[in-house]
């Protein structure tokens, strides 16, 4: 089954412990894209970026079999920038600067060759084109994901809220679990959570791991523990393309499939944060990723005798 994504395609400039770039490639809909590249066959985007975005990495992501006909490029327009200082831990991050820039007043055209896509990816960015984007649909997908954060619930509140009321799955982190819903309990949360449309919650906690919530069930998917972690960025990203490619490459979105899909996720983000940007998950081979998630099935099976 055929995928959509939609999200920021961006330059950034970060900062961790163990080094500082200058802008390089980022976004949300190229983590997720590249990601998800590993697992479905129809990979296509929807989003906006200006001139001055380097032809060599849309051919990249071309390369990765990702249809780049949605992409739009304002020639006079400048890509959305985002710089951001990770702490000590690695776990936590401030931004230090968002320039929404083409970003900001994108009118999203959904090609004819999408319209009818199955899964749709709402990656990180403006609600409001978000929800554009389910209405621009001739069909409802058969599932639709959406990512956000802080800075959207800042800003954009009831703009979030009116887009939640129509997906199927929403993936945030702990921190923006409590600000979305005001409970510091992560299972209040995800009540309250699910009582505003999405009737499965991921809530993300970094080094971690990840909770899956749908009605009153509950999975827990760990993190696997690396020795070397250089850049989160993105970790988020590579996580929600690995679980909706592979929803959509199996095409069963039951709970039990779900788990699995969790875990390949989580995978996918274990390979993100081991290289700066996008560079591990560049150049991935299906051998490794199945040999990561088989040491995701070996950290946590056990058996009481
Ligand atoms: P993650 O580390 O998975 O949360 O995602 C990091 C990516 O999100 C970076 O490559 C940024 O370009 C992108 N990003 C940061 N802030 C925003 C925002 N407000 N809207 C859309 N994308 C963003």
């Amino acid at each position: 089954m055929s995928l959509l994504t939609v999200g920021s395609v961006a330059f950034d400039a970060l900062e961790t412990p163990f080094g500082k770039t200058d802008k390089i490639i980022g976004g949300a809909a190229t983590y997720i894209t590249l990601s998800a590249s590993y697992f479905t066959k129809g990979n296509n985007l929807v989003a906006v970026v200006g001139g001055d975005f380097p032809k060599e990495m849309i051919g990249l992501l071309e390369d990765h079999g990702v249809d780049t006909e949605g992409l739009e490029i304002v020639a006079d327009g400048k890509t959305f920038f985002w710089s951001g200082r990770y702490h000590e831990d690695m776990n936590t991050r401030d931004t230090l600067e968002t320039q929404l820039n083409v970003m900001e007043h994108f009118d999203p055209t959904i090609p004819e060759s999408y319209q009818t896509t199955e899964y749709l990816m709402l990656g990180n960015t403006v609600p409001a084109t978000q929800k554009l984007v389910i209405e621009r649909m001739a069909k409802r997908p058969k599932l639709v994901m959406l990512d956000t954060m802080n800075l959207w619930m800042d800003i954009a509140m009831d703009d979030l809220k009116a887009v939640l009321k129509l997906v199927d799955v929403l993936t945030i982190n702990d921190e923006e679990a409590r600000q979305l819903s005001g409970e510091y309990s992560l299972r209040k949360a995800a009540k309250v959570i699910m009582a505003m449309g999405p009737q499965t919650l991921i809530i993300k906690k970094g080094e971690h791991g990840a909770l899956l919530f749908q009605a009153d069930r509950i999975f827990f998917a760990p993190a696997l523990p690396l020795e070397e972690v250089f850049d989160p960025t993105g970790a988020g990203d590579s996580f929600a393309g690995g679980f909706i490619g592979y929803l959509a490459s199996t095409d069963d979105i039951s709970f039990d499939n779900m788990k699995r899909a969790i875990i390949y996720g989580s995978a996918m983000a274990s390979f993100c944060v081991e290289k700066f940007g996008t560079e591990r998950l560049i150049n991935l081979t299906q051998e490794e990723i199945k040999e990561r998630v088989q040491q995701f099935v070996n950290l946590s099976s056990f058996e009481i005798v």
